[in-house]
């Protein structure tokens, strides 16, 4: 979007902050306390999806964090994922990756939001790191239930097997080296399953992208 338009626009829709809702100057994505309360977390022990070979994320899903999340799962809060997404590329650097997809969405759902947010971030990526983006791997049936319905981590397992499935027509994807993005990380139940079906169409390797990440108080 070019930055006119987004001045234009602030005059009839003002910009807010994702993770509190507060006014905040056009050309910036997130207000200033906010920033400062995102807690970066460490990758290096972060136990990857089964199928993964690695897990990288951004923040802790909690406070300033958790509101993003939402916003972005609201509709509007597309600036939290534009904010990470540079933060993802530079721990991404030298991954080696051949190509960038997304946990899908069911169309339905993405209609009524707008957008995929997983999509969103994939793409940010793509244009971050100039890895191309193919979001033609993967389906998600659509259904009534969602995931965050299920209490345990082995009920969301068994709904997220009966989700996924792979496109039809989809490109060649044999040999190569893939990002998959979502917004966040918490049992790692779906990633594992689009992990597996990208396996299953002969990728080497899978390195699970997010936004934020669930973290275990010790
Ligand atoms: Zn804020």
């Amino acid at each position: 979007m070019s930055k006119a338009r987004d001045f234009i626009l602030d005059i009839f829709m003002p910009t807010r902050c994702p993770c509190c809702e507060g006014f905040i100057k056009w050309d910036k994505l997130l207000c200033e306390e906010c920033e400062r309360a995102l807690e970066p977390v460490d990758n290096s022990n972060e136990v990857p999806p089964a199928g993964c070979s690695a897990a990288v994320s951004a923040f802790k899903y909690d406070g300033a964090a958790k509101q993003g999340i939402y916003a972005l799962k609201d509709g509007w809060g597309i600036s939290f994922a534009v904010y990470t997404a540079p933060l993802l590329a530079e721990k991404l650097k030298g991954c080696g990756a051949d190509l960038i997809t997304c946990v899908p969405m069911a169309k339905r759902k993405a209609n009524e939001r707008g957008y995929n947010q997983a999509e969103v971030i994939a793409k940010e990526l793509s244009k971050l790191m100039g890895i191309p983006y193919d979001g033609g791997l993967l389906t998600r049936r659509t259904t009534s239930m969602a995931q965050h319905d299920l209490e345990t981590a082995s009920e969301r397992a068994e709904f997220a097997k009966t989700l996924y499935g792979i496109a039809d027509g989809h490109s060649d994807i044999t040999g190569k080296k893939l990002l998959l993005a979502d917004d966040i990380h918490t049992t790692g139940a779906t990633l594992s399953e689009c992990a597996g079906r990208l396996l299953s169409m002969g990728a080497s390797d899978i390195i699970a992208v997010t936004l934020c990440r669930t973290v275990k108080e010790k």
